[in-house]
């Protein structure tokens, strides 16, 4: 708890009563009872803005971009790059240029694997991953690795999720060529040093590659701050759309890099003469038809994040977390996993005696939904142990009255699995 309150919360307030309303979703009702969503941290909810976008698009101006000349051609590459921009001035990019669209966060990371890593990973070099990641920061490293032969070592983290800083330099030696870390880990919640570990990894002549996933929704994320060479995040994590997310390169990284996916968009020239010649960044990097409807309402999300003010919602989802963390600590036998000082809003934990499947069944039938198992971060958690724990992640839109109905529930549900 002590540890928990050393995060400043001196920023401006939400209205979270006028948040609410605008998320149709909150106002249903499961088995019975009003919804409790608390599974912020696999997918947030859509604002209605968002939604309208899709209505916007395939009632008005549904047509392919790039390469129509018509008016409807016009209308739709005109909001896609219209996003494109609000992307760039979401992570504080230099440059447009800068900013691919992609599939989601894993897509992200599976294109610099593929396109930077295979251009430029040799046997024997070596890759940094920290014990925190995503299985989606972890396999498209393994998967590479076991065609090339380079290295794969571990930044360890302690037993409250940290990780290990003196562990992490002492990794270095002259074979690093990157380090692959999570700006905040999705199961423990743990906001990893960043822009200092980027620092350190620039000193050793190492990249640094950054899984933004759930960072975006919760903070203000400044590339250039941070002097990250790669940024990846994901739509519907941050109010937006399925289907969609970005890849943020360094303008100079992206241009060396060759493609990886090939196919119309993506390239300059095409004959089966003189083979085939490439787009432009980010062009390059976007091979088909994107989800055009959808990187248009990831534009739509992302005017409303920053509209409502990240500072203002990291700050009241650590309210959130505060309360919540001391109703469930009078539960006996309940253990928090992932305890370190300035987590974000994710509240993960194993009880003795009810397995997190049981609980995360049985709570929903009292309308609150939680994330149950491993969270894709299979090294974590056997680190400490388990295979399995209940997370509950906060978004904008919780309220303290939901974390009470929460703790009650998740007390009668143990009661009834013990
Ligand atoms: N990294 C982190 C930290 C995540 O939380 C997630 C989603 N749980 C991902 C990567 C993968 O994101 P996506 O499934 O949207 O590609």
């Amino acid at each position: 708890m002590n540890e928990l309150a050393t995060r400043d919360v001196d920023a401006p307030t939400l209205d979270v009563a006028a948040i609410r309303e605008e998320f149709p979703i909150l106002a249903r009702q499961v088995h019975g009872r009003p919804l409790v969503y608390l599974d912020n941290a696999a997918t947030s909810q859509t604002p209605r803005r968002v939604i309208a976008a899709f209505d916007d698009y395939y009632g008005r101006y549904n047509a392919n971009i790039h390469r129509g000349l018509h008016t409807l051609a016009d209308e739709a590459t005109a909001a896609f790059e219209g996003s494109r921009e609000t992307v760039r001035g979401f992570l504080n990019a230099a440059d447009s240029r800068e900013i691919i669209f992609t599939r989601g966060t894993t897509e992200a990371i599976n294109l610099v694997a593929n396109a930077w890593g295979r251009a430029n990973l040799k046997a024997g070099d070596e890759v940094l991953i920290s014990r925190l990641e995503h299985h989606s920061n972890i396999v498209p490293w393994q998967l590479l690795a076991s065609e090339l032969g380079f290295v794969i070592k571990v930044i360890p983290v302690d037993e409250r999720g940290v990780l290990d800083m003196a562990a992490y330099r002492e990794l270095f030696s002259e074979r690093t060529r990157l380090v692959a870390v999570n700006h905040i880990s999705n199961a423990f919640g743990t906001v990893n040093p960043v822009k200092e570990m980027a620092a350190i990894a620039h000193a050793q002549g190492a990249l640094i590659l950054v899984d933004g996933a759930q960072a975006t929704p919760h903070q203000p994320v400044d590339v250039r701050d941070i002097d990250a060479d790669f940024y990846a995040f994901s739509g519907h994590k941050v109010y937006g759309p399925t289907g969609v997310g970005v890849l943020y390169g360094r303008a100079v990284l992206l241009q060396a890099m060759p493609p990886w996916q090939g196919g119309g968009e993506m390239i300059r020239t095409v004959s089966f003469e003189d083979g085939s010649t490439f787009a432009e960044i980010p062009h390059k990097f976007e091979a088909g038809t994107p989800a055009i409807a959808e990187v248009i309402a990831l534009g739509e999300a992302l005017r409303w994040v920053s509209g409502v003010g990240l500072d203002a919602i990291g700050a009241w989802e650590h309210r959130l977390l505060v309360h919540a963390t001391a109703a469930v600590s009078r539960i006996d036998g309940l253990r928090i996993l992932g305890t370190a000082p300035g987590k974000a809003g994710v509240l993960s934990f194993v009880v003795d005696g009810a397995h997190a499947q049981d609980i995360g069944l049985l709570i929903d039938q009292l309308g609150v939904a939680i994330r149950t198992g491993h969270h894709c971060a299979q090294p974590l958690l056997a680190q400490f142990g388990v295979d399995a724990t209940c997370r509950a992640s906060f978004a904008a839109y919780n309220t303290l009255d939901e974390i009470d109905v929460f703790a009650e529930a998740l007390t009668r549900v143990i009661g009834m699995v013990r």
